[in-house]
């Protein structure tokens, strides 16, 4: 088991761009039991950009439903603009 690494270019299979795989990931993939990755580095962090969004998604965005929402048209609904802190 002495086969001794060598730098590998590897093509991603979302974009097609290729990507080097060096010795030393290579190694580090080997030791982790990993097989050889198929994205390219941007590709990876792209993926893992969504997936990091879409645990965020469940979140219900900024929008304030627990007020009373009774105030209607009569109520300017940004209020905070009036309330500048000055330090
Ligand atoms: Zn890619």
């Amino acid at each position: 088991m002495d086969n001794i690494l060598s730098d590998k270019t590897l093509t991603c299979i979302d974009c097609g761009a290729s990507f080097p795989f060096t010795a030393g990931e290579q190694s580090f993939y080997i030791g982790k039991k990993l097989s050889d990755p198929k994205r390219c580095k941007g590709c990876r962090t792209k993926k893992r950009a969504l997936r990091d969004s879409a645990a965020i998604m469940p979140m219900p965005p900024e929008e304030d439903m627990g007020g009373g929402r009774d105030y209607g048209d009569n109520r300017p609904r940004i209020r905070y603009e009036t309330k500048k802190k000055r330090w």
